[in-house]
């Protein structure tokens, strides 16, 4: 596992342009550099996770100078994650905020501005559209939401100070590092039974904890869990702490009915309590579907013309950096081909940074 105290791996990122600008607690130095940014681009795209900078690199490649708005978390989800071994070309595993930072450095080498603010509304109702950030208007003539999605957590102390230490939100991700091991997942959705099966493959035993005794997942992955001789249901628990100093040695159960604590000694902890889309500015703009996730209509497309979609912030099946970053290259060649055919010359000329 990494260790977190370098979260970008030796790359240098300015972080200078979260505070607010317009009217807001931003120092001279971030506000000075966002007063002499680009603010108008062909390509604007919301979010810097895998989807957001790939979709940035194509854009930029394309000469079209796209404008990154970074998000809550530039760099999106793998800054918070380990190791990623499971990467294309990095045969022996990157950290996943050097694997961003990378992401980043290439976007920006061809011209991309990347900027860490995160967008808080939307106005997708005319051409060029708009976007606001910390008090900034940005504008694009077409957009890129990636803005993915985060997974949940319980909230814990000890949960957030082990992070990458043995406790994790992403079974796929890190699995691999809990061979031989006995581990737990707390959670009672198709995701927790979908994680705690997967990481059968590589843990001794999986302790599955959940704070009721019916399951919130379908019956065929409860069926899947229940017959499983390497996985032990724990039904009406919830976690009230993570154990260990520096790696996580047990949790603290408590039991919902009695109110009694035990503690089970496991050497990973795994939190699939489900994920939330970042969506939040594109209500009433963007369709979304039942579970809250932004659909797509053909290819990436969304129901308005000009406004693309990538990455996680429609895409619950699937969720890997791999995936994402080959999505965002989709809705970069999709707006390429768009731009193409739907904005006259002048304005191109007219708007770009
Ligand atoms: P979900 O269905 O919302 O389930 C979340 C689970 O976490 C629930 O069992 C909930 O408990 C528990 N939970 C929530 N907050 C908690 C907390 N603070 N402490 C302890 N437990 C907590 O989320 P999901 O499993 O991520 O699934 C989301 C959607 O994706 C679903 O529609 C699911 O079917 C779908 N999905 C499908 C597949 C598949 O088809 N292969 C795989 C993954 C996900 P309660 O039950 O008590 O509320």
């Amino acid at each position: 596992m990494s260790d977190r105290t370098s979260p970008f791996g030796g790359f240098t990122i300015d972080f200078g342009a979260d505070a607010a600008v317009a009217g807001g607690p931003a120092t001279a130095a971030t506000a000075s550099a966002q007063d002499e940014g680009p603010r108008c681009t062909q390509v604007l795209i919301l979010g810097s996770g895998p989807a957001g900078l790939t979709a940035a690199i194509y854009a930029a490649r394309a000469d079209l100078a796209p404008i990154v708005l970074g998000g809550h978390q530039p760099g999106g989800q793998l800054t918070i994650t380990s190791e990623v071994e499971n990467y294309p070309g990095f045969p022996d595993g990157i950290d996943g905020p050097e694997l961003m930072a990378r992401f980043r450095a290439q976007a920006e080498r061809f011209g991309a501005t990347v900027i860490d603010v995160e967008v808080d509304h939307v106005d997708f109702s005319s051409r060029p559209f708009r976007a606001w950030a910390a008090g900034v208007e940005y504008r694009g003539d077409a957009v890129i939401v990636a803005t993915g999605a985060s997974a949940l957590w319980l909230g814990l102390e000890s949960e957030e100070r082990l992070r990458g230490h043995g406790v994790s939100a992403c079974a796929t991700c890190d699995g691999f590092f809990f061979r031989g091991k006995e581990i737990a997942v707390v959670g009672g959705g198709d995701t927790a039974l979908e994680e705690a099966l997967y990481l059968t493959r590589f843990a001794t035993k999986v302790h599955l904890l959940h704070r009721r005794a019916e399951f919130r997942a379908s019956r065929i992955m409860q069926g899947r869990a229940e017959n499983h001789r390497a996985i032990e249901i724990h039904r009406g628990v919830t976690v009230d702490e993570v154990l260990g100093e520096n790696a996580v040695t047990g949790v603290r159960l408590r039991d919902v009915a009695s109110g009694a604590t035990r503690d089970l000694p496991v050497q990973g902890f795994f939190v699939a309590i489900g994920y939330r889309p970042n969506t939040g500015p594109f209500e009433g703009w963007l369709e979304m579907d039942e579970a809250g996730y932004l659909a797509v209509h053909a290819e990436t497309h969304s129901r308005i013309e000009g406004v693309f979609i990538a990455g996680d912030v429609h895409d619950h099946r699937y969720r890997q950096a791999v995936t994402a970053a080959g999505d965002g290259c989709r809705a970069a060649i999709d707006a390429e081909r768009w731009l193409e055919e739907h904005v006259p010359a002048e304005t191109v000329a007219a708007t770009a940074g």
